[in-house]
């Protein structure tokens, strides 16, 4: 992978830059939570300290249908600004006009360009020449994003030469370390709801010692094994798309499925609950959390722990009535000396939630990417930068 090292010297050079810009926005496209520009800043700092003549920052933000207003990134430059304590120079329409000398600029949201996401290679790799031809060398500073083929991510850089980001160098190194040489016990927690994390589960059958499943995920697993699930979320489909990857993880040793479950009879915050074992759930109930028992047992596991990989909650966390299980995992995470990765939009709001991000070795900013890595799986965006 070919980092800012690998560049030759920078002054007076134009470099772009692929961030993730993609933050919460409000109503009026005002920033709620700047993280993601945050982030970004030490690879932007480190660029101007390198003396270049410009930085040309590119984003998507949401999902934009017909160029909504609410999506263009004037407010994001804004904040950028701020935080950077620079100014930030937003251009709308580069293509006609070319870019203004300014030392930072900021593109308009690259999802109005219908080519950024096109299916057709072609098509991308021409938007991808016309971004590279603002610059000198490319820059990926979006790893949440390098597992999809958009042209700001793998055609820009067939025109330039490109590296990697701090951050994402960061990233992809603490992940690849983890899965090529980590320290055992390696333990891993896999929650949430979708059955497609089964093939991650079933990489790290090859790399884990043991695999703790939670989240509607294992309800899922439960039925399979001929369990009554009551009204528990199943992810009924996915069961039928995977069922060979079912067949292979529901026995598997190294996975453990929980012993018992808190279940309600109403998915809200004022539903009934009660503990019950997994073979007393009754029809008309849901388990929204994992039972005392189970948090005991997947606790001990996590203590004995020296890498632990952790991808979704393990119950409904967003309602406090359900969050006891994800909680107390959390915390035991946070205050083991073991190498931590908690990957995973929803994980990840739940340990930022908690209060604690700065106890996890690596909070990776992006779920899909960093699950695809987890299943053994090349990100096309890293692979291209090789
Ligand atoms: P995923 O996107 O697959 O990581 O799923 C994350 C979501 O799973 C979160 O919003 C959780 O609230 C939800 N979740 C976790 N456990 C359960 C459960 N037992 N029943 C329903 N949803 C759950």
């Amino acid at each position: 992978m070919k980092t800012l090292k690998n560049l030759p010297d920078l002054t007076g050079k134009k470099v772009i830059v692929r961030v993730d810009f993609n933050v919460p926005l409000d109503d009026d496209g005002n920033v709620r939570n700047d993280k993601r520009i945050r982030h970004a800043l030490p690879t932007i700092k480190h660029l101007m300290d390198a003396g270049v003549s410009q930085i040309i920052l590119m984003s998507h933000v949401g999902r934009p249908k017909n160029n909504e207003e609410k999506l263009k990134t004037d407010k994001i430059a804004a904040k950028l600004s701020e935080l950077l304590g620079e100014d930030v120079v937003k251009v709308d329409d580069w293509g006609q006009s070319g870019l203004p000398e300014a030392k930072v600029v900021m593109l308009e949201n690259l999802r109005f360009h219908p080519a950024e996401k096109s299916k057709d290679e072609a098509e991308r790799d021409a938007f991808g020449k016309q971004l590279a031809s603002l610059a000198d060398y490319y820059v990926n500073e979006a790893f949440s994003n390098s597992h999809r083929e958009h042209a700001s991510m793998t055609s820009v850089c067939k025109f330039i030469s490109g590296v990697v980001g701090l951050g994402v160098e960061k990233e992809v190194s603490a992940i690849k370390k983890v899965l090529e040489n980590p320290e055992h016990p390696v333990i891993a927690i896999i929650g949430g709801l979708k059955v497609d994390k089964l093939t991650a589960i079933n990489n790290l059958l090859n790399i884990a010692d043991d695999i703790l499943v939670a989240g509607a995920l294992a309800f899922t697993l439960l039925k399979a094994k001929g369990k009554n699930m009551g009204s528990s979320k199943i992810d009924d489909e996915g069961l039928e798309e995977m069922g060979d990857l079912v067949d292979k993880i529901k026995d598997n040793p190294k996975v453990h499925l929980p012993v018992d479950i808190v279940v309600a009879d109403d998915f809200s915050e004022e539903a009934n609950s009660k503990d019950v074992s997994v073979d007393g759930v009754e029809d008309g109930w849901m388990g929204l959390d994992i039972g005392p028992e189970t948090v005991g047992h997947y606790v001990a596991k996590l203590k004995e722990a020296k890498t632990i990989l952790w991808f979704g909650p393990v119950g409904v966390f967003e309602m406090e009535k359900f969050s006891h299980g994800t909680k107390m995992l959390g915390r035991t995470i946070a205050e083991s000396d073991a190498v931590s990765i908690v990957g995973g939009g929803d994980s990840a709001s739940a340990i930022d939630k908690m209060g604690l991000s700065d106890q996890i070795t690596l909070v990776s900013t992006g779920g899909g990417a960093s699950l695809k890595m987890i299943e053994g799986k090349e990100l096309p965006a890293i692979k291209i930068l090789e």
